[in-house]
């Protein structure tokens, strides 16, 4: 049996990338590898996606679904005798209903390009990450994404109305019900949420949009102790009616590392404060809500809460202030670093990060420590870098420290990147066993034969 000529029966001669093809391509964003797979099929339609996993089922074929490789845990990592599937030829937004605000997408349509659609109905798909450019909206369903302002709209989860999906036989399950409401028995599409890739293949989606906001207030303050961070958070939140739409928070190291040369960014303000808050919000009416938050930020100023803050007086202002938080990059010079995306309640983030900053130096020696992240959502992005020589016996133990710390705050070890390969081995921190039995039981259900991205999540 030619593995190749059966594929290209089912997708046509340019529809399938052979193994050699395939190893030119790279496995990923920060990622120095590349692909390898006995072969790359990219089918045009859910027909087709469900011919290549009834072929696949039938010849017991391992599948790996791969969308805009932007992930960070190696959750779509394929062997050499695996077929990729990849949905890039899956890109088209069927539809944008201005009247119900839902769009109707392929998997395969990057973020972005969704962004920019909606934007001319003067709505707004307010999921909002880096990777935006390059992540597809099926990889953002299949790990549940976050991002920068899950504290305002919720996660993908949050945004998904309707989901089609094909199952490992084959079979394709339809639920593009763009309603908001919809109690009629399990929520299907949930499963399939978060899966990354182990469940089915999320092949079509029905996203929920939401009215463009019209005004755009951000400010970069500086907090005295990590205690009046929390405190800035209910104050604001309460202050601005529902407008907060991202907070989020820097440690010292990570504000410097952005805004000191060969950074491009500046430091808005003093570089010389323990804590640094990124506060956006998102309104309805430019004079009330740039009045509203301006006095919310004075009365925090008054009460201690801050002691410095720089407020955007343009839209060049508010990017600018993005742009520091967003060149996460900056993390990648003169190291290789480990990457965390950990959750835990606000209430003991000083004590976890203390506990890292006393143990690490203990434990590798020469090293640095950033953290930042997505505090109104109680996930916060902790990055320790190592110099290269260093980084293959390092890992591991600094993996066992930082979850080893978080294990007693009953912290999650991963609040949005996901499971995949990397963080398997500790997955029993944040699930019990009787929960990742009935994951295995719906795995066995779905896919008995555990060729849809086999070896991920668990
Ligand atoms: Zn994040």
């Amino acid at each position: 049996m030619d593995v190749i000529q059966c594929l290209r029966a089912m997708v046509g001669q340019d529809g399938v990338l052979d193994a050699s093809q395939v190893s030119t391509r790279s496995a990923g964003v920060l990622r120095p590898d590349r692909l390898t797979a006995q072969a790359l099929v990219r089918p045009k339609s859910t027909e087709e996606v469900s011919a290549v996993m009834r072929w696949c089922n039938a010849n017991g074929m391992r599948v790996v679904t791969q969308g805009g490789l932007t992930g960070l845990v190696h959750g779509a990592d394929a062997a050499p005798g695996d077929i990729i599937l990849s949905l890039e030829r899956m890109r088209a937004i069927e539809n944008i209903d201005s009247q119900q605000r839902t769009a109707t997408v392929e998997a395969g349509v990057v973020l972005q390009a969704l962004q920019e659609a909606v934007e001319a109905h003067q709505l707004v798909f307010p999921l909002d990450l880096g990777a935006r450019g390059s992540a597809t909206l099926g990889g953002n369903a299949a790990t549940n994404a976050g991002g920068n302002r899950v504290i305002r709209y919720g996660m993908m989860r949050e945004m998904v109305l309707g989901l089609e999906a094909v199952l490992a036989d084959g079979s394709i399950v339809s639920s593009m019900s763009p309603l908001i409401k919809n109690n009629t028995g399990y929520d299907l599409k949930q499963l399939f949420i978060g899966s990354e890739g182990t469940l089915g293949v999320i092949t079509r989606l029905v996203l929920r949009l939401r009215e463009k906001p019209l005004s755009n207030n951000v400010a970069f303050a500086a907090a005295p102790s990590f205690d009046a961070i929390a405190k800035l958070l209910r104050h604001i939140d309460r202050s601005l009616g529902g407008t907060l739409s991202a907070f989020e928070v820097m440690w010292q190291s990570f504000y410097k590392l952005v805004t000191t040369a060969p950074a491009k960014g500046r430091p808005p303000i003093s570089q010389d404060y323990p804590y640094y808050i990124l506060i956006e919000c998102l309104g309805t009416d430019r004079e009330l809500d740039t009045k509203r938050f301006g006095a919310a930020l004075e009365s925090a100023l008054e009460q201690g809460l801050i002691v410095d803050a720089a407020v955007s007086r343009s839209d060049a202002d508010c990017s600018a202030f993005w742009s520091l938080r967003d060149d996460v990059a900056q993390v990648m010079r003169d190291g290789v670093p480990v990457v965390f995306d950990v959750s835990l309640p606000v209430a003991e983030m000083e004590r976890f990060v203390d506990t890292l900053r006393d143990a690490l130096p203990n434990e590798i020696g020469d090293h640095k420590l950033w953290v930042f992240g997505h505090l109104g959502d109680g996930n916060l992005h902790v990055i320790v870098q190592v110099k290269p020589p260093d980084y293959g016996a390092a890992r591991p133990k600094i993996e066992a420290l930082v979850y080893g710390a978080l294990k007693p705050f009953r912290g999650s070890v991963s609040a949005e990147h996901g499971i995949g390969l990397e963080k398997k081995p500790w997955l029993s921190i944040s699930r019990s066993e009787t929960e990742l039995a009935v994951m295995r039981t719906l795995k066995g259900a779905l896919d008995p034969k555990g060729l849809l991205n086999p070896g991920k999540i668990f």
